[in-house]
C-alpha cells in the first residue's frame, strides 16, 4: 500500500477511496473508513489496512460513526489474483462454511497455506478472518438497517446459532445486538419481507450508461427498467421474489430494495446485487491504465465511471448471449421476452416484472423452435442448458477462467466472441475481451480479430471496460464525422454481433 496516498485520502476524507484501506486508530482501538466523519487523529497514532478484517485481526474495532462495515467491497485482488478473486467469490456466495479453510482450499484446489499466503499478501487478512469480519459486517448492517428479528439475523448473517451470534457482537462492539440496535435510527416498517439497503459504491458511477445498457437488454416480462429505476424477479433456494435497484448519487450508492420472504438468502442476494452491478469496481486503478490512450481517454472524460454490467444469473445471461449472437439486441430481447413467456413460470410480482427466467431444467428438454429461434440456437440454448444442470458448466464460485472458456466453447455454436462476453458478465472477469467483436472493430478502425486483440493488450487487465466505453460512449466530434459515427453506434447497439463457430 502506498502510505502516501492513504494518508492524503484520509485528511481529504475522499470518498474515491472509500474501502480501498481502512484507518486504524490507535489511541481508541478503533478502525475507519477513509471518509468517518470523526475529528482526524495526527499522522504517528494511525495505522493503515488494506481491508477490514485485517485491521481486525490487529485488534481494532469497528467504528460506530462511520461503519466499515457500509463501505464498498475491496478491489485489493482485481486484476492481480485469481485465486484470490474467486475465494472471496466462494465466501461471498456461502459465507465460510463449517469445514472451513481446508473446504474452501479443497474447492479451489490449492494447499491451504498457499491460499493463507496469497490471502495475506493481498488482503492483509486470513481466509477465516474475511470471512469472519463479512459475516460480522453483514449482521451489523442488518441490526441496523432492518427490523428483522435478531434470532433470525444470526441465521441471516451465518452464525448458525444466536448464542455464537451474540458472542461475536459482544467481542467486537462492546455492546449487546439489543443494545446496537437501539442506536440505530430505523425508518419505518416497510411491507413483510421487504427490505431496504444501500450499496456503497467509489464514485465515479455512469448509472445512465448502466441503465440504458440493461434496459435495451431486458428480458420483457422477468426485467424493467422504468422511472430510472432496474427491476427484476429472482428465484433462490426454491423460493421467488423480486427487486429493485436505484441510484442515489449524492450518498455514493445504490438503492436496494428487496421483496423476498426468507432472510437467511439475503447475504446472497445483497452479493449477487453488488458483482451485477460491479461496486467493488476500482475506478481509480483503470483511469490511469486509459488515460494516455487515444480511443480511450476522451470516452473517459467524457463518461466517467463507467462499469462492467454483471448478470444476475450466469444460465440467463448466456442463454440471452446465444440467442443475440448476429441479431441485433432489439430482435435478441423480443427473443427472450418470448422464452420467458412461454418456459418462465408465472409468479405475482410486481408491476410488469411477473415472469421467472426459465431454470435450465426446463429449457434442457424445451421446444425453442416453436418461438421462431433457428434450429442452430435452439441446439446450442438446449445444449448449454444440459451442461449446466450436469453440472459441466458453472457460472460461479469457483470457476477458473481459462477451464470456463474452454468447456463453454465445447457447446455447439460457441465461438470467442459468446465466451469472452460471458466471461465478461456472469464471471465478472475485468480482462475478458469479446475477440473479434465488429462493434470494436469499427470504432478502432480496424480490420481483424488479432489486429484488435493487440491493440488491447495496452488495456489489461482491464479490456472488459475497455468494450464497454468503445460499444457505449461515442469518440469525439471529430473522430464522429471522420467515421461515420452513426454507423458505428447502431452496430455497437446490435453487438453481440460477431460469432464464430
Ligand atoms: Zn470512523
Amino acid at each position: 500500500m502506498d502510505w502516501q496516498a492513504c494518508s492524503r485520502a484520509r485528511l481529504s476524507r475522499d470518498p474515491r477511496f472509500d474501502g480501498k484501506f481502512f484507518i486504524g486508530v490507535l489511541g481508541s482501538r478503533v478502525y475507519c473508513r477513509s471518509i468517518c466523519p470523526a475529528p482526524t487523529a495526527k499522522e504517528k497514532n494511525v495505522r493503515y489496512f488494506p481491508t477490514a478484517a485485517a485491521a481486525a485481526e490487529a485488534g481494532f474495532r469497528p467504528c460506530l460513526r462511520c461503519r466499515p462495515e457500509c463501505s464498498p467491497g475491496t478491489p485489493a485482488w482485481m486484476g492481480t489474483s485469481n485465486t484470490v478473486a474467486r475465494a472471496l467469490r466462494l465466501i461471498g456466495k456461502t459465507g465460510l462454511d463449517d469445514r472451513g479453510m481446508e473446504g474452501l482450499a479443497e474447492r479451489l484446489g490449492v494447499g491451504t497455506r498457499h491460499l493463507r499466503r496469497l490471502f495475506l499478501r493481498h488482503l492483509g487478512a486470513s481466509p477465516i478472518a474475511v470471512a469472519h469480519t463479512r459475516r460480522l459486517h453483514f449482521a451489523k448492517k442488518l441490526i441496523d438497517e432492518t427490523r428483522l428479528p435478531l434470532g433470525q439475523i444470526a441465521l441471516a448473517s451465518g452464525f448458525g446459532c444466536v448464542r455464537r451470534f451474540n458472542a461475536a457482537i459482544r467481542k467486537t462492539y462492546k455492546r449487546t445486538p439489543t443494545q446496537i440496535r437501539r442506536l440505530a435510527r430505523q425508518a419505518p416498517a416497510p411491507f413483510d419481507n421487504q427490505y431496504v439497503f444501500q450499496l456503497r459504491f467509489r464514485p465515479p458511477y455512469q448509472w445512465p450508461t448502466m441503465l440504458a445498457f440493461l434496459k435495451a437488454r431486458a428480458i420483457p416480462g422477468v426485467e424493467a427498467v422504468e422511472s430510472g429505476s432496474y427491476f427484476r424477479s429472482i428465484f433462490v433456494e426454491g423460493i421467488a421474489g423480486h427487486l429493485e435497484v436505484s441510484f442515489e448519487e449524492e450518498l455514493n450508492s445504490l438503492r436496494l430494495r428487496i421483496q423476498f420472504s426468507e432472510p437467511r438468502s439475503l447475504f446472497f442476494i445483497v452479493e449477487r446485487v453488488r458483482a451485477m452491478f460491479d461496486l467493488n469496481a476500482d475506478w481509480g486503478d483503470i483511469a490511469i491504465t486509459f488515460k494516455s490512450d487515444s480511443e480511450l481517454s476522451g470516452r473517459v472524460e467524457r463518461a466517467p465511471g463507467l462499469r462492467v454490467p454483471g448478470c444476475w444469473n450466469g444460465f440467463e445471461l448466456a442463454t440471452r448471449a446465444i440467442l443475440g449472437q448476429q441479431i441485433t439486441v432489439r430482435a435478441a430481447t423480443t427473443l427472450a421476452g418470448r422464452i420467458a413467456q412461454k418456459f418462465g413460470k408465472v409468479f405475482p410480482g410486481s408491476g410488469t416484472v411477473t415472469r421467472l427466467f426459465p431454470a435450465p431444467e426446463t429449457l434442457a428438454e424445451a421446444d425453442l423452435s416453436s418461438i421462431g429461434l433457428t434450429r442452430a440456437r435452439s441446439h446450442s440454448i438446449r445444449a448449454l442448458a444440459r451442461a449446466v444442470c450436469d453440472g459441466r458448466l458453472r457460472f460461479e464460485g469457483i470457476v477458473e477462467l481459462q477451464a470456463f472458456l474452454q468447456q463453454f466453447m465445447e457447446l455447439p455454436g460457441i465461438g470467442p466472441w459468446t465466451a469472452q462476453y460471458v466471461a465478461m458478465r456472469a464471471l465478472g472477469e475485468p480482462d475478458a475481451f469479446p475477440l473479434g467483436d465488429a462493434a470494436l472493430l469499427s470504432a478502432l478502425r480496424l480490420t481483424n480479430a488479432a489486429e484488435l486483440e493487440r491493440r488491447a493488450e495496452a488495456w489489461r487487465p482491464w479490456r472488459a471496460y475497455a468494450a464497454m466505453y468503445l460499444w457505449n460512449v461515442p469518440g469525439s466530434e471529430i473522430q464522429e464525422s471522420k467515421t461515420q459515427f452513426s454507423g458505428i453506434r447502431s452496430t455497437a447497439a446490435s453487438a453481440p454481433a460477431f460469432v464464430a463457430g
